[in-house]
């Protein structure tokens, strides 16, 4: 019998695991382990509550949730409550799934001061993390900056023109919901250091800015480049630049009717958040490009900002034991091997890119590389206790596990609280969670 433990169970970590079973058949115990007592990573923390469709990838998930030889084992923090060292001592491999939970930083002055939060934080608030629902941001100003440009930024610059009726459907939490609602923002300013054609928006996402109810994209034409240019770029990227060109020919009163503006602002590197205790604005140096890089052109201005957002990526939080690359945020592997035994697989591998689907290729290919070190004797089985092992320790620790069958049970009185049309409420603290079961 080979015994995989997996450590986070998100995408990565159920791909991975519904992969491990294809390879090995009756041969293989998994145990996909998370610090939440729920599962899903991202796709319940991250993924927008506004976009359901997204979610239902949950569902294959659950399928392999419930075969025979994959368990969840939640409420356990690798590092921890056990250590990595530990956990390898128990499986013959070890899977480090845990995504990129921590904010990149920007680095410059006034990152600490009150209203400013990195978009882990607050896409985490708006979603109900519980490390993140007491967040309680400010939405009494009326100007928010966003920075980046990227598919998150869409996602914070959306919450934020959102009110009640949009989110209709959506699983936000009620705290998200009634805080947004209330909000004053009527200016969401979208920072990005290069231009047009560097952003990284996708045209789906992007496109959804041009049908908000109470919003409106506010583009620049003298910001876009000459159409021409468009041909070099590559498929997906033209149709986002096309709809850049969209909103920047939409007539000012069409969109003046809009009561909030989201605007573009291209070629703006912030280089200070300024204010007294909370933030009032950022400090921008204007760009110009150089072999495809922003480089500062020396002009600065303020942009007045009463919310600072910073969306520009995410890192992997490092484990005790595990070689962590500093420098790029993540684990030190090649290709997914850390060390003998000793696997990284999704944006704990390769940092925070791509969709949720590429996670699918990502885990399967973990487990090709598992079977090959199995094949060639890089991992020797030794008689590891797997499971059975795992349990002891966490007998002998006091470790409160919830399994999945627990988590059924959070996952109804969830949706039993859920606002008529909602499909849940979430529980936005671990005790409430555990408290669900009994
Ligand atoms: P991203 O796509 O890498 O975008 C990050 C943005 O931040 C870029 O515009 C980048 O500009 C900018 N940036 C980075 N460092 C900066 C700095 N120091 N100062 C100013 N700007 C800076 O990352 P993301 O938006 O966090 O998304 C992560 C991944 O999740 C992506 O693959 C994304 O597609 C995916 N995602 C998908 C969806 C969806 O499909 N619905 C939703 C959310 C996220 P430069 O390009 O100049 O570096």
């Amino acid at each position: 019998m080979r015994h995989i433990a997996i450590v986070g169970s998100g995408p990565a970590g159920y791909y991975t695991a519904e992969a491990a079973q294809k390879e090995f058949g009756d041969d293989v115990r998994v145990d996909v382990f998370d610090k939440l007592p729920v599962p899903y990573g991202l796709i319940r923390t991250g993924v927008a509550p506004d976009h359901q469709s997204i979610k239902g990838v949950s569902r294959r998930y659950e399928k392999t949730a419930l075969t025979d030889n994959v368990r969840f084992v939640g409420n356990v923090a690798i590092g921890e409550d056990i250590s990595v060292e530990r956990l390898q001592m128990l499986y013959d491999a070890v899977v480090i799934a845990t995504g990129a939970p921590q904010d990149r930083e920007l680095s410059i002055p006034g990152e600490d001061l009150r209203n400013t939060f990195g978009s882990a934080a607050f896409v985490g608030w708006y979603n109900g993390h519980p490390q993140f629902a007491d967040l309680d941001p400010d939405l009494s100003g009326s100007t928010a900056v966003v920075i980046g440009m990227g598919n998150v930024a869409l996602d914070v610059a959306r919450m934020l023109s959102k009110k009640a009726a949009e989110f209709d459907g959506s699983d936000i939490v009620g705290h998200a919901l009634d805080a947004l609602d209330a909000s004053n923002i009527e200016r969401i300013i979208l920072l990005g250091r290069r231009g047009p054609h560097q952003i990284m928006m996708t045209p789906k996402e992007l496109g959804e800015l041009g049908w908000l109810d109470h919003a409106a994209p506010h583009v620049d034409k003298a910001d876009l480049p000459d159409e021409a240019e468009d041909a070099i770029l590559e498929p997906g990227l033209r149709k986002s630049v096309a709809l850049l060109r969209e909103f920047a020919a939409t007539p000012e009163h069409i969109r003046g009717e809009k009561r909030i503006a989201v605007e573009f602002a291209f070629f703006a590197q912030p280089t200070a958040l300024i204010g007294d205790g909370a933030v009032e604005a950022v400090e921008i140096e204007r760009t110009k490009l150089e072999r495809g890089r922003a480089v500062g052109t020396g002009d600065t201005e303020r942009v007045p900002a009463d919310l600072v957002i910073s969306c520009i990526g995410y890192r992997t939080a490092p484990i005790p034991g595990v070689p962590f690359d500093e420098r790029a945020g993540r684990f030190a592997n090649d290709d997914g091997r850390i060390l003998p035994g000793l696997y990284c697989v999704g944006w704990a591998r390769r940092g925070p890119s791509g969709t949720i689907g590429t996670n699918k290729p990502d885990g399967f290919g973990i487990v090709e590389k598992i079977a090959a070190d199995f094949a060639d004797g890089t991992i020797r089985q030794q008689g590891r206790e797997g499971r059975e092992g795992f349990d002891a320790y966490a007998a002998e620790h006091g470790l409160d596990i919830v399994t999945f069958r627990d988590w059924k049970k959070i996952e109804e009185a969830e949706a039993q609280a859920a606002r008529e049309g909602a499909p849940r409420e979430k529980f936005v603290d671990i005790e409430a969670m555990i408290k669900a079961l009994n």
